[in-house]
């Protein structure tokens, strides 16, 4: 062992738990314990750096993932778009956006079935005069399009348009426009897309319906019509 590395203290040698590294050609002893925060901090900082995942077009189809599975419903909520809301969280998504704010609805299996009991209620709680529409999210609504078309073409069945569907979705609005039929089905049907992965570089809290920066609240029916991305006109921030 060179001299510099021998332990000039009696007794028993303390370094027994430590490492040993060179720094520049001296050799030193680290307690390891106290680099492990930090290694979790750089793991962290990796995690949350990640990017969500790209599909290309048609890649991801709803009847191969999805499982007809809701993680949650809430009924009479403020949050999940304009005015008093019930929110449907459809179960599965693959984007895998770091920092997603709802992790377990990212699987296909997480929940309860799908039912015709649930449907009714749904169809009964919107009957309220006082409740304006339903919002998809979840999971993304768009891997499971069985689900929402049953509930939007029963929606559109019993209220006509006086009832308004807003879905949140991964894909953004130009990666819809290249999807498969049944997606394209979904778009058609629903009044706002808020689109796009969430972004934990761009995100910022005091978005409205929004978590990152890239996110649009769009206006279908009307973008449709113009052939190109309309936002929704109540936009404030
Ligand atoms: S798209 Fe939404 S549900 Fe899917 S991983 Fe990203 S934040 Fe989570």
């Amino acid at each position: 062992m060179p001299e510099k590395d021998k332990n000039p203290q009696k007794g028993p040698d303390i370094r027994s738990n430590l490492i040993k590294v060179n720094m520049g050609g001296d050799t030193m002893f680290v307690d390891p314990d106290q680099y492990k925060p930090q290694i979790e901090h750089q793991k962290k900082l990796k995690r949350l750096h990640r990017k969500p995942k790209n599909p290309k077009p048609g890649e991801w189809l709803s009847k191969d993932y999805s499982k007809h599975k809701v993680a949650d419903y809430k009924p009479f909520n403020f949050v999940d778009g304009e005015g008093v809301r019930c929110s449907l969280y459809v179960s599965g998504c693959l984007f895998d956006c770091p920092g997603c704010y709802n992790l377990a609805a990212q699987n296909f299996n997480y929940g309860f079935p799908y039912t015709q009991e649930l449907e009714d209620r749904i169809i009964n709680d919107l009957s309220q005069s006082y409740v304006q529409g339903l919002t998809l999210l979840g999971g993304e609504p768009f891997l499971n399009t069985d689900v929402c078309l049953k509930i939007i073409n029963r929606i559109r069945k019993e209220f006509g348009h006086k009832k308004d569907i807003w879905s949140w979705s991964g894909y953004t609005w130009d990666e819809l426009q290249k999807e498969t039929p049944d997606k394209k089905e979904m778009l058609s049907k629903i009044d706002i897309l808020v689109d796009g992965r969430f972004m934990n570089d761009l995100k910022d809290l005091t978005l409205q319906f929004r978590g990152s920066s890239n996110q649009r609240i769009i206006d279908v029916p009307k973008s449709m019509k113009a052939g190109k991305v309309v936002i929704w006109d109540k936009l404030q921030r």
